[in-house]
């Protein structure tokens, strides 16, 4: 690594970079970065948010550093997740464009030419988007498209599957996103409400470099969770039409019944039935108090206005 540049106040492009645990992949990291970046010949800075890791990342960014003045290091005060720590990242980028990717290079740095080219050529965002998945466990890739296909149906925006959240955002794009002033940020959410001219560029995803994801079923099924009530209603609002439905039926079932009694006289078996509908409803009710607790739970945490991160040292 050489010493070309000092820190511009104000660089054309920024790289945002949330680390958790990722100290084995800081070095190649940025073997792969830089070259690309002194390639392009623009300005630039590469923020690091350190996630609240337990090894060695903090010190690997700082002795980076020591090499390397481009880099700005947000240290936050614990592990808040990936959408709190690219928001930190985002909020701190100085530059004209603005390049959130993973560091455990998963992301290739080198798609990163092809994404100023387009943004050059007029374009406000400039999606990463992967034409494969490896690295990924064939039931993650199934859950995946399971969970676009129905958070797409129901909600108000369109996530497209395989991007994520590498991509170039203009500044104009930068500044929308701090509109938005919700903390529990689903990212893929909010990059893809707040809209503009985008372009897509492709690439193949890689295995990750060192170490493992740090997320486990449970994390993305909450995650898919997050992504769906942050951008839908329609989980609150079935409900009244499966009450509807659900009345209806009983209505005609009542009718029916009065009907059979004064044709039949009255018919005592019925256990059966009886208890398949108490049991049924029973059920329908306690899915439905627990949707209406989830978006409660969401609501709980919004009013609270806490900040997304806390930022504890910046280098
Ligand atoms: N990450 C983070 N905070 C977390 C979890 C992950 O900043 O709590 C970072 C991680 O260091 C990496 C990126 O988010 O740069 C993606 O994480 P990971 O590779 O674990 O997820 P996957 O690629 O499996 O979706
Ligand atoms: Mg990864």
């Amino acid at each position: 690594m050489h010493n070309l540049q000092t820190n511009d106040k104000s660089p054309v492009l920024s790289i945002v970079c949330p680390a958790y645990n990722e100290a084995p992949n800081i070095r190649p990291f940025l073997q792969k970065l830089i070259p690309v970046l002194e390639k392009i010949g623009e300005s630039y800075e590469i923020i690091f948010v350190n996630d609240g890791s337990t090894d060695d990342t903090l010190e690997s960014l700082i002795d980076a550093k020591k090499e390397f003045p481009p880099i700005r290091i947000i240290n936050l005060s614990r592990n808040f997740g990936k959408e709190a720590a690219l928001t930190a990242g985002i909020d701190h980028a100085r530059g004209q464009a603005v390049i959130p990717i993973d560091a455990d290079l998963q992301h290739p740095p080198e798609l990163i030419e092809e994404m100023v080219k387009k943004w050059k050529e007029g374009y406000d965002v400039v999606a990463a988007k992967r034409l494969s998945r490896t690295g990924e466990h064939p039931l993650k890739k199934l859950s995946a498209r399971l969970f676009y296909n129905l958070h797409n149906k129901i909600s108000d925006i369109d996530i497209p599957a395989d991007i994520g959240d590498f991509r170039l955002m203009s500044r104009k794009v930068v500044e929308a996103l701090k509109l938005l002033p919700e903390n529990q940020r689903f990212m893929k959410g909010i990059f893809a409400w707040v809209g503009f001219k985008t372009a897509v560029v492709e690439y193949y995803q890689e295995e990750r470099h060192a170490g493992t994801s740090s997320f486990n079923a449970w994390k993305l099924w909450n995650f898919a969770l997050d992504g769906i009530t942050s951008f839908s209603t329609v989980p609150l609002r079935v409900w009244f039409y499966i009450g509807l439905v659900i009345s209806g039926f009983s209505f005609l079932l009542g009718v029916y019944i009065v009907l059979e009694v004064l044709v039949d006289g009255i018919d005592v078996p019925g256990y059966a039935s009886t208890i398949l509908m108490v049991l049924f409803l029973g059920g329908i009710q306690l899915i439905g108090i627990g949707i209406l607790g989830e978006y409660i739970g969401r609501i709980f945490k919004e009013v609270k206005r806490r900040p997304t991160y806390i930022v504890e040292d910046e280098y």
